[in-house]
């Protein structure tokens, strides 16, 4: 089967590769996979940064996001992340929590991934999707992490009678994006903050779905407090490790930070420490990260894709800003600065 193959590790060796087809361990099923979503990650696998090969090969299948088709036409998206098989967390499911660190992650770490034709997958990691959810499934992945991130915030403000009504974005990737439609179908009054301009394609999605859109070229991070109050919970999601530390300032008493962004390299910033520590302490505030997805976070996720879809029509469909067949794939990694979501088409249902 075709495949998009990496040596990992090693910058620049991503090729469209046939390699032989999954045969299916007992207890497992082929997946005929039908569509795959690109994103930061695969990038940075690309350019060599980070990404395992399984046990005993030298090179690894790319791709994280899927949405695929079992032999008897049901829809399905793969999960991620698979157990250590040793940890609390991941015997009860919770992969996405593992304290070992000895998971696989498909197209990641240590576990083929799905730019590929096939794969064989055991039915506890498939996510079954709708059929109407067809148009928009590749994004369930991207949704799960913002799903978590919202639900874990939710759990860890338990601590509190909380009535959160006003959220901060930064960042207008997939995930920024994602997290801003998700929060304006909650109710929240959201302000997304990213780079482009104001009358740049991000800046039209998130005013479309009732997000005020903010570009930080006008307003620094720093500044928005100042210029827009502070927020119940703030989602950063640009992956600048600037940016993570510069958003602690805008979270409400009693408020909660949400980091998403896997940050490389190993860069020093200078910090207002004093005044940080202070706010965080005299106003009970949380600061929390948060990685992967577990199966609830799949679900929940598409429960919002769906909402979505129904309050929006058509908006999901304008993140998908490229598609290209699989033969193609290999090309993608290095122009995704100016994209937003990538489909790579692997196969019509
Ligand atoms: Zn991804
Ligand atoms: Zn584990």
């Amino acid at each position: 089967m075709k495949s998009i193959t990496i040596t990992p590790l090693k910058p620049g060796s991503v090729r469209l590769e046939e390699v032989p087809a999954p045969v299916p361990a007992p207890g497992q099923t082929l997946v005929k996979l039908l569509e795959a979503g690109v994103c930061r990650t695969d990038v940075e696998i690309f350019d060599g940064l980070y990404g395992e090969p399984p046990a005993g090969q030298a090179s690894l299948i790319m791709g994280h996001e899927a949405l695929g088709q079992l032999e008897n036409g049901d829809l399905v998206v793969p999960m991620v992340r698979r157990s250590c098989g040793g940890c609390a967390n991941c015997l009860d499911g919770n992969q996405d929590m593992c304290s070992t660190g000895n998971f696989l992650e498909r197209g990641i770490k240590g576990l083929d991934g799905m730019l590929c034709e096939y794969i064989a997958e055991y039915p506890r990691y498939l996510v079954p999707i709708r059929p109407e959810a067809r148009p928009y499934a590749v994004l369930a992945e991207p949704m799960s992490v913002v799903a978590k991130g919202i639900r874990q915030a939710g759990l860890i403000q338990g601590r509190l009678a909380w009535a959160p009504k006003r959220a901060l974005v930064l960042g207008a990737g997939p995930i920024g994006l994602l997290a801003t439609m998700a929060l304006r179908i909650l109710g929240w009054e959201t302000v997304t903050v990213a780079r482009k301009p104001a009358g740049s394609l991000k800046a039209a999605l998130a005013a479309e779905c009732g997000a005020l859109y903010v570009s930080s070229a006008e307003t620094p991070v720093t500044d928005l407090p100042a210029k827009y109050g502070l927020f119940d919970l703030v989602f950063e999601a640009t992956g600048s490790p600037d940016v993570a530390f510069d958003c602690l300032g805008a979270a409400a008493v009693n408020g909660v930070v949400c980091l998403t962004s896997v940050t490389g390299g190993d860069a020093r910033k200078s910090v207002p420490a004093a005044r940080l520590n202070r706010d965080l302490v005299l106003g009970n505030r949380v600061v929390f990260g948060t990685v992967n997805a577990s199966r609830k976070d799949f679900e929940d996720g598409l429960v919002y894709l769906e909402r979505i879809n129904a309050a929006f029509p058509g908006l999901l469909n304008r993140l998908f800003t490229s598609r290209v067949p699989l033969e193609k794939a290999a090309g993608v990694f290095s122009g995704q600065a100016e994209e937003i979501k990538t489909v790579v088409e692997i196969a019509a249902a």
